[in-house]
This record gives C-alpha cells, structure tokens and sequence, in this order.
C-alpha cells in the first residue's frame, strides 16, 4: 500500500534577489514499510523536501505540486488536520540533536510533551511510555531526568529518535541523523534506527549526502542533484552501478571496505552543485559531468527507464543517447 506519494513538488523561495527554485517537480512514493533514502550534496534540495513533507518550510516558500499521506494533501490540509499528522503520522529525526532538543528541560519532559499532547494521557500514563521508550532505544530509563547537555552526542541522538517514536508514526523522516557522530556512534545508531522500523513495521525516508550510508539501509534510493531527483532505483543497484554520471560521482567518493585501490584513492567531483538561481542550461550537471557531450547543454533531461525498477535523467540511458532529442528542432530551423 502506498503511504506516500509526492507529485511534482515544487518549493520556490521568495528573496530580494528575486525567486529561487530550491526544488523543482520531484515526484517520489513510498510504500508502508518502505525504506527510501535520498542522497545528494548540500543544496540539492533534499532537506527541503523533507520539511516541505510536514510544511515545516518558512513563510518565504510557495509549495507546488501534492504530497499524499495516505492519500490526504498535506499541502491544503487545514492545520488543524496538519497538527495531528505531525509526530502522530509522520515524525523527524533531525540532524544535530543539541540544536533540536530544548538545554533548559529535562529530556523524559520534552520526550513525553508529544505524547500528552497527542493522546492526552494522564502524566503518569506519559512518564511509562517515556521509560519504555528510552529503554526502547538502548539507554537507562533514568536518563529521563538528565538535561541533554549531561548526555553524549549517540544519547542524544537516541533521545531524538524515542522522541520520533512517542506517539506510533506510521513515517519517519530522519535528515542526516548521524552526520555529527562519530564512525562507530553512527553505526549503533543507524542499526538501532533499521531495528526499530523493522520490528515496528514504520516506513523511513532516509536523508544523506553518504551513499554507503543508504544503500547499507534502505530499499530504495533516490539521488537528488540542483533540486530534481536525477536517478530513482533499488539501493545496491544505485550504489554499484548508478546509471547518472552524477550517482557513480557520490558513489566512488566513499572508499570501499575489500577494495584497497578505493581507500587509498577515493575520487572526488570537481566543483560544486549550482547556484539554485542561477542554473546552467540543458542538464544542469553538464559542467561537472564527465561524461558530458555536446548536446547537454540543449537537453533538459527527464527520468527515462534506465534498467529494472530504475529510471536516471541523462542522456547517456537513451538508445540513441539523446540524439534524437534534438532531431525535430533542428529539422525544424532547416
Ligand atoms: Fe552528463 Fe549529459 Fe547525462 Fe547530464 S545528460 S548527466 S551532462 S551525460
């Protein structure tokens, strides 16, 4: 069953300089039970998707398009409506918990905040879901006491995801949840995450500039690059043998355990992602690509089929590599 369905989203931002596209008709779903990771550099527009999921964008963002949760817009839901979709429906993990977590209230308070809010239990009811909870994501139901400044940055990134979890999301939406930990805190709370929506059969839209990262946990991934999703496919398959240029780039960043070769020479991508206002013409990765040809700077590239399950906007997955794109125009010109 689909549980979420974006159709052509657009946010644009409203700035003195004029409107800036920040994501540009990305059309993703997500089936209950679904693990789908988005993967791109910063600025590519994946974080915006997933605040623009819960409307948690700023007064400067005009929204386009439709997200379905289960098959209501969220995008004209009345707040009301919108309220009880949050955390109860759908909840996120931020990255960076000490900037999301309140210094000045005990963490057992604001973990069972949602909860009294949201079913409007008794404090005491409360109190036992926040214990279960936090022995839930690995640590002493004592821990409900402390301020997250006595807590480690792994606790308080445990803290958050007993927090996503209070009141039974059917989605969570965890945006580079172990960006700030080290490499073995990130892995605990990447097996911790996959354990809890596993057992409790929650859908995870996973966000990540770290390829490896996805693919070691997600069903599906989704590469964004200047505000489009530019490759959509299974995880490994996107991972390994990434149709977009731009998917293998981020893919051959990360050194790979066994092959010495990757470790010792990771390779890079020139360059940066584009400024958002100021896009390049035809396929905007042209200037970075290294496979690109001549007619990448003509061709907007759409999501063509590129294999089983999969579909990448680039030319080179075309039979006649694009060719053909051009024919009518410059028929038409002769
Ligand atoms: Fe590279 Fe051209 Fe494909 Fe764009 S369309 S990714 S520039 S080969």
């Amino acid at each position: 069953m689909t549980l979420l369905e974006i159709e052509d989203l657009t946010v644009t931002y409203r700035t003195g300089g004029g409107p800036v596209p920040a994501v540009r008709g990305v059309s993703l779903s997500l089936d209950a039970g679904q693990k789908l990771g988005l993967a791109g550099e910063s600025g590519c527009g994946k974080s915006t998707v997933a605040l623009a999921l819960l409307r948690l964008l700023p007064p400067t963002a005009t929204l386009g398009g439709r997200i379905l949760f289960e098959g209501e817009d969220v995008l004209t839901m009345s707040w009301g409506r919108l309220r009880a979709v949050r955390w109860a429906g759908t909840s996120i993990v931020f990255q960076g918990a000490m900037h999301s977590l309140n210094p000045v209230h005990r963490i057992g308070a604001q973990i069972a905040e949602p909860i009294l809010l949201h079913e409007r239990v008794t404090q005491a009811v409360a109190d036992r879901r926040v214990d279960e909870l936090l022995t839930q994501v690995g640590l002493p139901p004592e821990r409900a006491q402390a301020y997250p400044h006595e807590l480690s940055g792994g606790q308080r990134q445990r803290v958050m995801i007993a927090m996503a979890l209070a009141c039974n999301p059917r989605l969570i939406v965890a945006d580079e949840p172990t960006t700030a930990l080290d490499v073995m805190v990130q892995a605990q709370i990447l097996r911790l995450i996959e354990d809890l929506v596993r057992d409790s059969d929650i859908s995870l839209m996973m966000i990540s500039h770290d390829l490896a990262v996805l693919a070691g946990t997600c069903d599906r991934l989704a590469v964004m690059y200047a505000g489009r999703v530019v490759e959509e496919g299974p995880a490994r398959q996107v991972f390994e043998s990434g149709r977009h240029p731009y998917s293998s780039a981020l893919s051959d960043a990360f050194p790979r355990i066994g092959d010495p070769a990757s470790r010792l020479r990771p390779r890079g991508l020139a360059g940066d992602p584009p400024d958002p206002a100021d896009l390049p013409s035809g396929c905007s990765f042209h200037p970075r690509c290294p496979s690109a040809r001549d007619i990448c700077d003509d061709i907007d590239p759409q999501l063509w089929p590129a294999g089983e399950a999969t579909r990448a906007a680039c030319v080179l997955v075309l039979p006649d590599q694009g060719e053909g794109l051009l024919a009518p125009a410059e028929e038409v010109a002769r």
